[in-house]
């Protein structure tokens, strides 16, 4: 069943909700009014009537292209098939996935195809390969899990990277955009200051993690147990994984300690005594991959 979102984009919904993808995935039909062909973000999971449902709302249109946000399985599971069955190339930032004829997504040049143009804007942090799609013809970004039509999503550990998902948030409020297509979710029309909410709600996240490693809780299950005490508890083996997302930027930027990484204690201050003769070196630090702390 599709439903319109707008004049160039159409929303399927996939049959696999769950609590963490809501109402199931939100794959997307783009193209400009009028165009002969169209381009698909995010196939879904391998299932033969949502990939009829999609053919259905391109009403006969060449599919030109076929995108991927990431990888994951609610997105892309279903994604090659797709891709073959319409014969349209697959284009992914994960090493691997994107086939002949696919633009190079990492170089973040816009793609033209369905007679509009989409920006890829790669953004790591929910997945090292996630890329938001921006549409500049609406000032709308397609946002996969970077951003969800409700709740908050969950930056994956080890997969996902906590530094880099807050910068890759700031990425995106800097676009401006006006309103977010998510992966999940419900249209997004007031899309900066969902970002920026975000972006608080990770900032207090971090907060609580400190306070509860404070408080004498060691294990990221014991973090959990407080600082989500009042999510669903379906929800706290995925709260875990961002758990321990946060402790690993923390311990990068020497906020946190531990030995074998699942025992976390709070750093102790450190002076600028010259003790240990490296006078003047600074807490070592790991750069994240994509940068950005
Ligand atoms: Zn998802």
């Amino acid at each position: 069943m599709s439903e319109r979102w707008s004049d160039r984009v159409a929303r399927v919904l996939a049959p696999n909700p769950s609590p963490l993808t809501l109402e199931g995935t939100n794959t997307f039909v783009v193209a400009d009014p009028g165009a002969a062909a169209v381009v698909v973000i995010d196939p879904g999971p391998e299932d033969e009537a949502h990939a009829q449902a999609v053919v259905g709302a391109c009403a006969g249109r060449e599919v030109a292209l076929v995108l991927l946000t990431h990888t994951h399985v609610d997105h892309a599971e279903g994604a090659r098939a797709f891709a073959g069955r319409v014969g349209a190339p697959l284009a992914a930032m994960a090493e691997g996935w994107s086939t002949a004829g696919a633009p190079d997504l990492a170089a973040g040049s816009p793609v033209a195809a369905g007679g509009l143009e989409l920006r890829p804007l790669p953004t790591p942090g929910h997945a090292a390969d996630h890329c938001c799609f921006e549409l500049a013809a609406e000032r709308a970004v397609f946002t996969g899990d970077h951003v969800l039509g409700r709740g908050s999503t969950v930056v994956e550990w080890p997969g996902g990277d906590m530094a880099d998902y807050l910068a890759s948030l700031e990425l995106l409020r800097d676009r401006r955009p006006e309103r977010l297509y998510p992966g999940h979710g419900p249209l997004v029309s007031d899309a900066v200051a969902r970002v920026e909410g975000y972006l608080a709600h990770r900032r207090d996240r971090e907060a609580q993690v400190l306070a509860a490693l404070a408080t004498g809780d060691c294990t990221p299950a014991e973090v959990v147990a407080r600082v989500y005490a009042e999510v669903d508890p379906a929800l706290h083996p995925a709260a875990e994984l961002s758990v321990r997302a946060h402790l690993v930027k923390l311990v990068r930027e020497g906020r946190v300690a531990t030995g074998d990484g699942e025992r976390f204690t709070p750093a102790r201050p450190r002076r600028p005594t010259r003790r240990r003769g490296r006078a003047g070196t600074s807490p070592r630090r790991t750069r994240p991959p994509g940068g950005g702390e």
